[in-house]
This record gives C-alpha cells, structure tokens and sequence, in this order.
C-alpha cells in the first residue's frame, strides 16, 4: 500500500483513558502514535497498591501497552530494562533503570496531549531512540512525577529522546506537518493536535473542556482548526494555500468522556459554593482532596484560604510540583498562587531530606528566605484552628498529628479520577474519617467538556469522520449524529481503519 492513511487504535477503545492511536501515512512514509497511555482501571484490575509489573511481556499480555507485532512495529520497546543500584557523586546509592540505546524503530514519533497518567504512562517503557513530542510543561510534569516516586517498570522516565513544543509551533515529522494547539483541561499543558496528512487535516482533540476558567484556549484550538492559521502564516506556495483552505477536516478523533453524564458546572461555581461555605463557617480545620496538579482547584482553595486568613498547608511533594509549575509558566494564571512569595501557603515536611526533588525544594525556600513556612508535624499539632491540609491519602504521621479536638471537615474535590492517582481512594478517606466525626462534601467541577459542549465543538469542525474515544458510550455518538453529515465510526481495538 503506497497512499492513504491508516489508524489503528489500540487503547481508550470503549473504555475511559489508556489512549494510544496508531496513524499510518502511507504517501509521506510516516508512522506515529497518538498518545501513548495505560487503562488504569484495567492496571488497577491486576496490581495491587505496592505491587508492579514484573516485565514488559506481562504488560503486553494483560493489555495495558501495546502489542508491537500486532502493529507490524519494530523496536518499540526497550530490549533491555532491568532495575539497577548505583553511586552518585555525593556516595549516597540511587536505584534507577539501565536501558539499551542503539535499536531502530520504524516508528517515527509519539505525541503525548497531557500530562495525565492515561495518556503518557506506557512511554516508560519505550526505546529511548524514538523521538516523543510533547509540550514543555507536560514534560517537565512527567519527569516531575518520575522524579518525586520510586523507579519501577512503569516510572522510568529517564533519558527520552524528548521534542518539546509550544502553542504557535509547527512539527514536521518527515515531512507531515503537525500543528498542536493549547486546549482548557483540569491539567496544565494540555494540547490537541492537527495533523495535516495526505488524506486532509485529522484532529486529535485530546481531553478537554469548554467550562473551565480557560475556555478560551480551547476556544482558540476551535479557530485554529476552522482557519489553518499557524499552517498558513508559513506557507508561501498559493496552490499548497487554496488546498489547505478548502479542504473539509477529514476526521475528528474525539474525547468524549461525558457524552452519557454531565452535570452544569464550572470552577466559578466551585469557588462560590465554598464561599457559601465560609460566610457560616462552624469548622476549625478542612482536609481536602483534589487532583495534585489540577492547578485551578489548588488556586481557588489557596485564594479561600487567603480571603479568610486561614493556612493553607501542603506536603513538600506538592510544593515541588507548583515550584515547577511557577518556574515555567506557560500562561499567566500559572503565576498565581506563586508558592515561593504567598505566605499563607505552609509546607509540611518530615525530618530528613532523603531525595534529590527534596532538597531541591528545600533549597529553594532557603535561598528565596521563605523557609519560616517549612511546619513540621509536631508544629502542625499545635495549631488552633483556622487552617486547611490538602491531602491525597491519610498517613499515619498525618493521623496521629492532627488535633482531632478540634472541629474538622472532608472536603472532596477530585474531579478526574484514574487520571492522576491509580487509586481513587475518596471512599476509603471518608470511611476512616466517620471514626473521629468528620463531616464529607462534595464540590466539583469536570475536566471534561460535558454533552451539550461536546455535540456543539463537534458540529463546529463538522468533520467527514468522527471516532469517539476515552468514553464508555461511544455509541450515544452514533445515535446523535445519526441524521448529520459526520460519519461516525466506532473503532474496535487494533482493528485497522483506512481513510
Ligand atoms: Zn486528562
């Protein structure tokens, strides 16, 4: 076969993340993924919390990672991976993975939309020679969670041959133009793609949403796909110029999470029911849970507590992740809450810094002379009232150092669960918490755009074909779109679609 283009879609296939999208382009000779992420629901299925995988066969085996020989794909994976102990320069022993580097690959490229563990996770286990294209930020999250966890089979993200882009960049795979584009999720450095292949412009939306406090980025995302812009401010040839202008987008491969449940929400709305909360306020203390690096929800809890002259207290982990985040803004509203200069944000920390990221963050407080807000657990003890603790689980250092005397409240807030932290464990935090009287709400707001947004982006691009993914109900697409002109397909795992 010499022309056209072919996908094969292996994960996110009927089933919520673990999006990875093969697209052949046959005429430019180029083959690359779409995302390249593990099903957590299914990894949670087979692996117990503390347990991991023992090999990348397994991993095949159970689904979670690509099959490279259904693929006809050669050197996907790294051939040698085992976990190794060595000396760094200061003596102290670091474990990481020793891999091999010199295979090729037929495979040109993955592209990664967001830093979200179901659409990166599997790229732990790739050859390091294929190059991985991805937003500057959603890198420096990625090599952020690798950093702060222990090495394993899937937290090996050291050494990828990574491409960084940003929001006005053209990538040029061979010779196919690929425009990525910012879109609004509950996740910073979330991209959607237009890929100009031989058959006519493809979208890869990625997630996204229409109702968060960045909106307008993905109402960008739509201009761009409706004006070529970015491709056409480059290209000078004026018959190369009519054809990118008149072509009709040839497919849209959509996320479509909540085409079956949406509820009206927005962050807006979160901020004034936690406001309702505080004109009557009768709690001394409030946990709160919520994505680590869902940056809006950290930033209307930060703003609350700042209104109200309340702590507002993280671990040290999560300061590192905003200490990043601060030092490579990629839009304004990163800089606030800026954690180095707001002084009502307190970090807990434990005795010893143990890991590099620690003394990083450390160091980092010290030379800015903010280190008067490190608390320790004895200190947070003592504390009277007036503060909150933002938590992901409830440890044993966190339990036996709250002052349970006084009046607290569970606030729940996770909005994307499975995307982030393997285990959604808001059950099992609220169940420990009836134990000492602790009251749980609810208030959130989806990273997902909901139906009536979804149907509306969808018949803005007006696409000839349109593939459903990342949702459980992809036929609720069909049924919708069933009298318009979109065709709509519902892909079955690594069955090879030609366009
Ligand atoms: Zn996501």
């Amino acid at each position: 076969m010499n022309h056209g283009v072919r996908l094969i879609f292996v994960g996110g296939v009927n089933e919520i993340g673990g999006n990875a999208v093969l697209l052949e382009d046959f005429e430019k000779n180029v083959k690359i993924f779409l995302d390249f992420g593990i099903n957590t629901k299914r990894y949670n299925d087979h692996y117990k919390k503390g347990e991991f995988p023992k090999n990348l066969e397994e991993l095949v085996r159970i689904n979670l990672i690509p099959n490279e020989e259904k693929l006809s794909l050669q050197g996907l994976y790294t051939k040698m991976f085992s976990k190794i102990t060595f000396k760094q320069e200061n003596g102290k022993k670091m474990s990481g993975m020793l891999l091999d580097y010199h295979q090729s690959s037929n495979l040109d490229g993955i592209l990664i939309s967001h830093p979200h563990k179901d659409h990166y996770l599997a790229l732990s286990s790739i050859n390091r020679m294929i190059p991985v294209y991805t937003g500057v930020v959603t890198k420096e999250i990625i090599e952020a969670f690798y950093k702060s966890s222990k090495p394993s089979l899937i937290n090996n993200f050291g050494n990828l041959n990574w491409k960084t882009f940003r929001t006005g960049d053209i990538l040029d795979i061979k010779g196919m133009k690929i425009v990525p584009y910012h879109v609004d999720h509950s996740i910073p450095a979330a991209y959607g793609f237009i890929i100009y292949s031989s058959v006519g412009p493809i979208i890869y939306s990625g997630d996204f949403r229409m109702h968060g406090p960045l909106s307008r980025m993905t109402e960008e995302f739509l201009h761009e796909i409706k004006t070529h812009e970015t491709l056409l401010s480059r290209t000078e040839n004026k018959i190369e110029l009519k054809a990118i202008r008149e072509k009709r987008i040839k497919a849209l491969i959509c996320s479509g999470t909540k085409i079956n449940k949406s509820t009206i929400e927005s962050e807006k709305l979160v901020e004034e029911n936690l406001n309702q909360l505080f004109s009557n306020n009768p709690f001394d203390f409030i946990l709160v849970k919520h994505d680590r690096i869902d940056w809006d929800r950290f930033r209307t809890f930060s703003n609350l507590a700042k209104k109200y002259e309340w702590k507002y207290i993280i671990t040290e982990k999560d300061a590192y992740f905003y200490y990043l985040l601060n030092k490579d803004v990629i839009h304004d509203t990163m800089r606030n809450p800026n954690i180095l200069e707001e002084d009502h944000i307190h970090i807990l920390i434990k005795k010893h810094a143990t890991n590099t990221w620690q003394k990083e963050i450390r160091q980092a407080f010290k030379e800015y002379k903010k280190h008067h807000r490190f608390m320790s657990y004895k200190q947070l003890k003592q504390l009277d009232g007036k503060f909150f603790v933002y938590i992901t689980y409830l440890d044993k250092q966190l339990k036996k150092n709250l002052n349970f005397n006084l009046k607290g409240l569970f606030i729940s807030s996770s909005i994307d669960p499975y995307a982030e932290e393997f285990y959604d464990n808001t059950s099992h935090i609220r169940k420990e918490l009836e134990d000492y009287g602790i009251p749980a709400y609810r208030i959130h707001a989806s990273g997902h755009a909901t139906a009536h947004d979804l149907i509306n982006f969808i018949n803005e691009i007006n696409p000839e074909i349109l593939f459903p993914i990342h949702t459980e109900h992809p036929e609720f697409f069909q049924k919708i779109f069933s009298s318009s002109p979109i065709k709509v397909i519902l892909p079955e795992p690594y069955e090879p679609i030609i366009l």
